[in-house]
């Protein structure tokens, strides 16, 4: 299945990656390896599905700022939509 998970390298930086389950480490912005994080259940992306990495990619780099509205609607309505 693949699907978004979080990983944390051991410099505490956080980095979400669209990979496989099995995939247990990714390189971390920094250059150390983040080792994946057992998550919570994630919603589906927003409109995109998992043939789309690179609009997968997008949705990463779009997230960062569009985290705290994401949560505000995930309170007000319970989705990501
Ligand atoms: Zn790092």
């Amino acid at each position: 299945m693949i699907r978004v998970w979080d990983f944390v390298c051991h410099h505490g930086h956080r980095v979400e990656r669209f990979v496989e389950a099995g995939i247990e480490e990714v390189e971390c912005g920094c250059g150390a390896m983040g080792k994946r994080q057992i998550a919570a259940p994630r919603v589906t992306l927003d409109g995109c599905s998992g043939d789309f990495p690179t609009a997968a990619d997008a949705w990463e780099r779009r997230r960062e700022s569009h985290m705290r509205l994401e949560r505000k609607n995930v309170e007000n309505h319970g989705t990501y939509d």
